[in-house]
């Protein structure tokens, strides 16, 4: 009798994110003959999403569709997660290790008595093995981890594995009802999204970021205009949030958001260990500082030694022409 694996979906603004396709993914590198997918996609007006999942995954695709459920709620989604598993006993769970994955993982895997590995960054099969790598110490050090047996929940780091392609036949989709609970303890009234631009920074491929050597809200500018030219996202230290140069929520590193974009470019940052434990698994990062010291030179693929209020306006012309 194969595996179940069940993907639980997220959608943002209308689409799938790109970290469903990559749970996905995570799945294809495990699975072997016989085994199955289930894809779990819970929200309100989710049927062209549904069916949007339905073409990555093979076997079928739960669809929970209520307004109630429009904003993750994890008492509700636990109720939809427990529904799904009276039609689906699933051996392992995926989702992203996104804020909705972080939480609903454990609160699945807490209902199921299973065991997790979070934030899992690469997967690898040795024979029957599949052996989880996930970063410790604020991404200082790497740890390969087994699950040895029991049911399985695992969350993955956005931007790690490649997205899935897409299935060879469609899934079928299963709509399933939700009857809200009125026994709720707590509801969700609104989410209120600080975002850094158009492109979700978690998801970016290029993000451009500054610290406190940007020096102002003022000096943010420069940086969007060459974020906007490469279609990236902006993001920034804690000193430069901290000093109310930016907002929160575009905060990077140990206490902020963690990015693995193809490109990271930091301007005006020194490289503290608390902000590389954010950005150091970027595929090529280049750092634009007026110190040749500076530590962040240590991690940095290409580095720029130079004022960033020249260097950038000029990056920024340039990738203009392309
Ligand atoms: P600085 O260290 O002050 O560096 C500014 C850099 O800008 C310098 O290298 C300077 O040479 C350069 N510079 C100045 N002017 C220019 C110019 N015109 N052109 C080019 N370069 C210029 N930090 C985070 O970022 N994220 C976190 O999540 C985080 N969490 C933390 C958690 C804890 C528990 C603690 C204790 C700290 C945390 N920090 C975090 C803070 C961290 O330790 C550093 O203080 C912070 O990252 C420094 O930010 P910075 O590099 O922007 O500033």
């Amino acid at each position: 009798m194969g595996k179940t694996y069940v993907v639980v979906a997220e959608a943002r603004g209308g689409s799938l994110r790109q970290v469903t396709l990559e749970a996905i993914q995570a799945v294809s590198i495990v699975k072997q003959d016989g085994d199955s997918t289930a894809g779990v996609l819970i929200g309100s007006q989710i049927t062209p999403l549904a069916s949007e999942l339905a073409n990555y995954v093979d076997g079928q695709v739960y669809s929970i569709d209520h307004p109630d459920l429009e904003m993750y709620n994890p008492e509700a989604y636990l109720n939809v997660m427990k529904t799904v598993f009276e039609h689906v006993t699933p051996d392992v769970v995926v989702l992203g290790h996104t804020a909705q994955g972080r939480d609903l993982g454990p609160t699945i895997a807490a209902h199921m008595g299973a065991g997790q590995i979070s934030d899992v960054t690469a997967i690898e099969k040795n024979g029957n093995d599949v052996l989880y790598t996930r970063p410790l110490y604020a991404g200082k050090a790497f740890e390969q981890k087994q699950f040895t047996g029991g049911t399985q929940v695992i969350t993955v780091r956005p931007n790690n594995i490649d997205p899935a392609a897409g299935a060879s036949s469609p899934a079928e989709i299963i709509e399933l009802e939700y009857t809200p609970n009125g026994s709720l303890r707590s509801i969700v009234k609104d989410i209120v999204r600080k975002t850094s631009g158009k492109v979700d920074l978690t998801e970016a491929k290029i993000v451009v970021s500054g610290g406190r050597g940007v020096k102002s809200a003022e000096g943010f500018k420069p940086l969007e205009e060459l974020a906007n030219v490469l279609h990236g996202a902006v993001g920034a230290s804690r000193a430069a949030c901290d000093a109310g140069y930016c907002d929160y929520s575009m905060q990077i590193g140990q206490t902020g958001k963690v990015v693995t974009p193809e490109i990271y470019i930091a301007c005006g940052i020194s490289g503290a260990i608390q902000h590389l434990a954010g950005m150091s698994q970027s595929r090529i990062i280049i750092a634009i500082n007026k110190d040749p010291e500076a530590p962040i030179f240590k991690v940095a693929d290409y580095g720029i030694v130079g004022d960033l209020f020249e260097v950038v306006p000029l990056l920024t012309q340039e990738f203009r022409k392309v």
